[in-house]
Formats: C-alpha cells, structure tokens, sequence
C-alpha cells in the first residue's frame, strides 16, 4: 500500500510544473498513509479537521516539522485558538468574523498566519467561500489585520463530472486573482491560487492554479465513498 502512495505521488509529481505546489489532501487518511506520502517527497500537506491534523502531528513528530501544514476544510471559530497552533497556511477564510478570530488567536502567540480567501464559484453546488463579485470588499476589509496576511486565492469548484466542466469556474477564479494583484491592496500578497483536486489539476494548472490539492489519486479512494 506504502508503495503505490509513494509512486503515485511522484507521479503527480513529475507531470505537473515546477512551481506548482502539491498539497496533499490527507482528509480520513491514516498515519501511516502520511508518512508514506512524505517520505516520498510531500512537502505540504493538507487537512479538513482540526483534531485530525493534531493527532497525526503528534504521531509523526520530527517528520511533521519537515512539512508545511494547510487547512482546507471548513474552519469554524471555536476551533481557530487549536488550529493557528498547527497550521501553517489557513486555505478557507470566508468571513470576517473568522478573520478576527484568527487575528487574535495569533497575536496571543505572536503569530502572523498567512491566509487563503475561499471563493465560491460553482455558486449553487458550493456552500462555502465569497462570492467572487463581492472578492475585492471582503478582502479590503481583512487586510487590516496585522497577524493574519492574505496571501491569495483558494477555490473549490464543481467536485464532480467532467473535468471539463471545471474549466469556466478556474477561469473565473483567475480573472478575480488578477484583479485583486491589480488593485494592489496594502499588506495583502496576491502569490497563489490554489485550485484542482484529483480529476481536475490538469485543467485547473491550464487555467492558472500554482497550488493543487490532490488526494484520491494520490491515496486511492476514501472508505466512506
Ligand atoms: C477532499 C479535498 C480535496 C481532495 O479531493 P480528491 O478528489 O480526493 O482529490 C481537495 N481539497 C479539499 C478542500 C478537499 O476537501
């Protein structure tokens, strides 16, 4: 099992560019599958839950320090004062009231947390994430916080069907990036767009993306699907 995780990854690896960084989703996955992943060369790894992210951290020890941790799941504010601990990179903001509780948990441990904003653009099929009309007054509104740095742009897109289908979506999550770097608000870094899971990178790099989280084909498919 180790085995096909380790040359699955390298194969991701190898047939994406350079400056594409992978964050490997690891949401239900185990410890061994981790680890497996990172020996193999992963160097960020991404997590939907909180606790999940703490006791896989606390298992792997030193080889959790060698890489970087991002959170793509949904982050709820009760749980921000745990996760500013772990992560290195919170994927999902999509409020300002989560902006705040991010600022503040990381003053209190003298932390500057860099910070994708969630945009939604498959609208209807998508619950969370700005809506890309309202982008630049949501992210001119955060970029007062000064322990939190925005740092780009992050999106889910139609999870399902053809990849093609995606494409539209990217595209308008690219043209929203290129406004905001435009606009060049102060303290806000506009350095990645991170879109493209498994059956959707290829399109999502085509359209722009520097950051793409694969898991299933990575990892094989999840038991729950
Ligand atoms: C699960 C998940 C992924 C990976 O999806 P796959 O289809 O397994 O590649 C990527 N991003 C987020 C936010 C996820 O929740």
């Amino acid at each position: 099992m180790d085995n096909n995780i380790k040359s699955n990854f390298r194969q991701v690896k190898t047939s994406v560019p350079s400056n594409i960084n992978i964050v490997v989703a690891a949401k239900t996955r185990g410890v061994e599958e981790v680890r497996a992943v990172i020996e193999a060369g992963a160097s960020i790894i991404g997590e939907n839950y909180v606790q999940e992210a703490n006791q896989i951290n606390e298992v792997l020890g030193e080889l959790a320090i060698d890489v970087k941790w991002h959170m793509i799941g949904h982050l709820q504010t009760n749980k921000v004062k745990a996760a500013v601990k772990i992560f290195d990179m919170i994927e999902t903001l999509d409020s300002v009231k989560l902006a705040q509780e991010i600022d503040k948990r990381c003053r209190e441990i003298n932390k500057v947390m860099p910070v994708l904003v969630e945009i939604n653009t498959a609208r209807e099929s998508q619950k969370t994430g700005i809506f890309p009309q309202e982008c630049p007054e949501f992210i001119k509104s955060v970029s007062g916080f000064l322990n939190i740095r925005v740092m780009g742009l992050m999106t889910m897109g139609p999870q399902f069907g053809d990849p093609e289908e995606a494409r539209k979506y990217f595209k308008e999550a690219k043209a929203v990036f290129d406004k905001i770097k435009e606009i060049d608000f102060p303290n806000v870094n506009m350095e990645y767009l991170s879109m493209g899971m498994s059956n959707t990178y290829r399109v999502a790099i085509e359209e722009g993306s520097n950051m793409i989280r694969p898991g299933t084909i990575i990892f094989g498919k999840r038991e729950n699907e």
